[in-house]
């Protein structure tokens, strides 16, 4: 497999050269990561506290860690002190989690939103009424140390290019909405993070700010 080449290949097809580009490298080895680095990627991509906890150590102090995936909010204590942006978070809950923990070790922790955009049922993420909820509650104006700084949304797995499109226009549209409305000054809409290797051009036609991009430069997964 040869990142470099893919990665030089990958940001010649990006339909906006300026969108920012998270390596997913969840199940990948460290030698590997260490490659992508070398080749001028700073952020990466993980979905589990274990493994972002094993690599974290093995990398420059500069690199940038995004966790993707789920997360629980049991876990939420072990990145709390590096993690550069959590993209999934799907609840108050873990919102609230997030907040203590950055109290505790007074650091406000940058998060993106995890909107539920897919037709599937399985896919994680606020819908928009519970967002709704979530934002005009008194609790949520006391949030002091998470910075909201914008949306994620995964599209649904399927071939059909016109309902992908379909979703990342209605995630680009919450997001414009969002940027209109009276809100705590804790959270400011700047990134939308939706795209990965399937429909990553089509994001970025939609107006995504960041891509989340994996197999298309490590190459396929191998889960065993
Ligand atoms: C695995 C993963 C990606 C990357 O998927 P690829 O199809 O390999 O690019 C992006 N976002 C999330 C949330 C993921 O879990």
């Amino acid at each position: 497999m040869d990142i470099k080449a893919n990665l030089e290949s990958l940001k010649k097809s990006f339909v906006n050269s300026e969108c920012k580009l998270i390596a997913v490298s969840k199940t990948k080895p460290i030698e590997d990561l260490k490659k992508a680095y070398e080749a001028g990627i700073r952020d990466f991509g993980e979905n589990k506290v274990q493994e972002i906890q094993a690599k974290q150590p093995e990398m420059p102090a500069d690199t940038r860690w995004h966790m993707i995936g789920h997360l629980q909010s049991n876990k939420v204590k072990y990145i709390a002190p590096y993690v550069y942006l959590i993209h999934g978070v799907d609840s108050f809950k873990l919102l609230k989690e997030i907040n203590k923990q950055g109290k505790k070790i007074d650091r406000v922790i940058p998060v993106l939103l995890q909107i539920h955009i897919a037709e599937e049922e399985s896919k994680f993420g606020f819908d928009r009424q519970e967002l709704e909820e979530m934002i005009s509650s008194s609790e949520f104006s006391e949030i002091s140390h998470v910075h909201v700084k914008g949306l994620m949304g995964m599209a649904t797995f399927t071939e059909d290019e016109t309902q992908i499109r379909k979703e990342f226009k209605s995630l680009k549209q919450l997001f414009e909405s969002l940027k209109n409305k009276a809100l705590p000054s804790f959270v400011q809409m700047e990134e939308l993070s939706m795209g990965m290797s399937g429909d990553y051009q089509i994001a970025q036609e939609e107006g995504s700010t960041m891509v989340r991009i994996g197999s298309a430069i490590f190459g396929a997964r191998n889960y065993s």
